[in-house]
């Protein structure tokens, strides 16, 4: 693509400084391309909206859109996997398009993920290019790695090297818990251990309420229960490290393996000047880590449908989503006791079972101290939250309700004066990928211009 001299473009500096999202008439809309398609669109899409929208049926899509699946991030580009086109274009089912993220999505903070459904105008069907101009409804989202539309958690951990530590595994469940997500436990490396050892854990995780699975990835044993659960849904696999995750990954990914000839690197390659240029920016300023080198994920296809993203998550269980009150919620022995003890409920409507006069869930139950501790710990935290961002600077923060109606405070824009607090003490990814957002602002900004541009 021939590029233009940066100093040939001088965009208008689009840093943020108001509070988002402005209303329409006060937003700086760079203007799609081609200008004219997006009047005469059949199917208008107003931003704020679309986000709870399905995708629109394919008769109603122009020659220059289609609909697909984000399949893979790297750096600024988006390969997306092609759904639907308009009529005569079908042939393009299921093939690649390279595309950018329209600068006003990230404006109004709608991220685009992996994952997720989106629609993509501007398509050069020959160049295989386009733009992501909208994302559709979102069924779920995973934070680590950033994936939307996940139907299936798998929770790995192993029997030896290392072995279970209770601790750590109620952190992971219960983060799989605060997602909403459905999710299976399974143990790896069966085969170091006895079926003593076996029955021991699947006892004991009986009683705390899960019934897990116990394979061996090396040894390929137990292995079709769990591929046939997850045939045909996007699937993400969480777990500390050691334990078999990427050996996991790499037994499901299907044999017609395309990563490796991903199209994606190649078409990053070949546009390997102007993402030469974007390296430049890769570390962010402010937070001083790798913009775009922590952040790529792909969605591998599995055998029998479906797909599983390559990167493991959730290393360390942040315990972002879960809040004081949520937080009996992500244990089932709790669920358990308030549902046994219907007509005898916690005294108090607003109990958070700390053994307090008339609680039901106080009591003899292996994980009581574990959850007495996470309670501390979220306590501890949401304090910090709300001093940090709620009594100083009120309108810094939104309250976004996630799943199991959380409220959850998110800062604003703008977090200069506090940063440094919150950093410490609060979980970092979202104060991270925002400021990774805001800094991409501009490089998206460059390349509309820049595209805008080539194309008159
Ligand atoms: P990750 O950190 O969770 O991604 O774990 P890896 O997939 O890198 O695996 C960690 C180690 O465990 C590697 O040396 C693997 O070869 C080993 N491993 C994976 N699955 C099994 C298994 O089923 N049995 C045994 N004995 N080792 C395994
Ligand atoms: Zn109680």
């Amino acid at each position: 693509m021939p590029l233009l001299p940066s100093t040939a473009v001088a965009p208008p500096r689009l840093r943020l400084r108001l509070p988002l999202p402005l209303p329409l008439h006060h937003r700086p809309i760079p203007l799609p391309l081609p200008l004219r398609h997006h009047h005469t669109s059949p199917h208008p899409r107003l931003l704020p909206l679309a986000a709870s929208l399905p995708p629109p049926p394919p008769e109603e899509l122009l020659h220059m859109q289609a609909t697909g699946l984000v399949a893979a991030s790297q750096a600024n580009f988006m390969r997306v996997i092609v759904d639907a086109a308009a009529p005569g274009l079908d042939h393009h089912r299921g093939s690649d398009l390279l595309c950018v993220v329209r600068a006003l999505l990230k404006k109004i903070r709608r991220r685009v993920l992996v994952g997720d459904r989106v629609l993509v105008g501007a398509v050069d069907w020959t160049d295989r290019r386009g733009m992501i101009e909208d994302v559709f409804e979102r069924r779920s989202e995973v934070a680590d790695p950033p994936v939307a539309n996940v139907d299936r958690l798998v929770v790995l951990f192993s029997l030896d090297q290392p072995k279970p530590e209770p601790a750590t595994l109620t952190r992971f469940l219960v983060e799989a818990e605060s997602t909403g997500i459905p999710f299976v436990l399974v143990f790896n490396k069966v085969e170091l251990v006895d079926e003593q050892t076996i029955a021991y854990w699947r006892d004991r995780l009986k009683s705390w309420g899960y019934d897990p699975l116990f394979l061996s990835v090396d040894k390929q044993s137990g292995f079709t229960a769990l591929a046939e659960m997850l045939e045909g849904q996007t699937t993400v696999v969480v777990g500390p490290s050691g334990v078999g995750k990427s050996s996991l990954i790499n037994a499901l990914r299907s044999n017609q393996d395309i990563s490796e000839e991903d199209p994606i690197h190649k078409l990053v390659e070949q546009n390997s000047k102007w993402f030469g240029e974007q390296r430049v920016g890769t570390v962010s300023k402010k937070s001083g880590k790798g913009k775009h080198t922590t952040r790529h994920v792909s969605l591998l296809p599995i055998a029998g449908g479906g797909f599983l993203a390559d990167t493991p998550g959730f290393n360390q269980p942040s315990l972002m989503k879960v809040t004081k009150k949520s937080l009996a919620e992500t244990f089932p022995e709790i669920r358990k006791a308030l549902k046994e003890n219907e007509g005898a409920k916690c005294l108090f409507n607003d109990c958070v079972h700390l053994g307090e006069h008339g609680c039901v869930v106080k009591g003899e139950w292996e994980r009581y101290p574990y959850y007495l501790q996470m309670l501390d710990e979220i306590k501890i935290r949401e304090e910090i939250q709300l001093r940090t961002f709620g009594t100083k600077r009120e309108g810094d923060v939104r309250y976004k309700t996630g799943v199991m109606g959380v409220k959850q405070a998110e800062p604003r824009l703008e977090l200069k004066k506090h940063r440094r607090v919150s950093r410490k003490k609060i979980n970092q990814s979202i104060l991270d990928e925002i400021e990774d957002d805001i800094d991409d602002l501009d490089d998206d900004y460059q390349f509309d211009v820049k595209q805008r541009t080539r194309k008159r």
